[in-house]
């Protein structure tokens, strides 16, 4: 799946859950879209996902996680629950089950992922009405701390959208 085609998705997905200004409400969206989060202490994953027999979403997120990495977790997880082909529902969830969340094979999730919480529109309209154009990192702290993501997130999120530059790394 195309890049445009999984922020369309996104868009979709926060129109439809009536979200207009950031934070996502990722909890309320999720709901609304039949994913329910089971926020649990687990060891070396950060979230899995799985479809009951009845077609329902059900994502396991680590407790241990800071919770702006929970937030991005659940989004992500999301991206399973909206993108994946139906796969035949579990029946018994084991650890092996689990599938390990920010592998690169899930490109198509991450991306998702930072397309609902930090959508293009609105990154675009925060900077233009309310931060300006400032350096690198205040860009970069003061999308993180609006849209409610880790400044690793929103790194790459900016980066994505070409609002900071790749030669503007350190
Ligand atoms: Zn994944």
């Amino acid at each position: 799946m195309r890049a445009e085609a999984i922020a369309r998705i996104a868009l979709e997905v926060l129109a439809r859950q009536g979200q207009r200004t950031p934070p996502v409400d990722i909890d309320y969206v999720a709901s609304g879209e039949g994913l329910v989060y089971i926020l649990t202490d687990v060891e070396r994953i950060s979230g899995g996902y799985f479809c009951d027999l009845d077609g329902h979403g059900h994502a396991i997120i680590s407790s241990r996680e800071h919770p702006l990495r929970q937030r991005f977790t659940k989004a992500h997880e999301l991206g399973h629950h909206l993108l994946d082909p139906a796969a035949p529902p579990v029946q018994i969830l084991q650890p092996s089950a689990y599938r390990k969340t920010n592998s690169p094979r899930h490109w198509a999730q991450e991306y998702f992922a930072g397309s609902l919480l930090m959508p293009r529109p609105w990154v675009g309209d925060f900077i233009r009405d309310t931060l300006g154009w400032g350096a690198r990192d205040e860009l970069i702290r003061e999308v993180a701390r609006r849209f409610q993501v880790s400044r690793a997130a929103a790194e790459v999120r900016l980066r994505e959208l070409r609002h900071i530059d790749e030669s503007t790394r350190p």
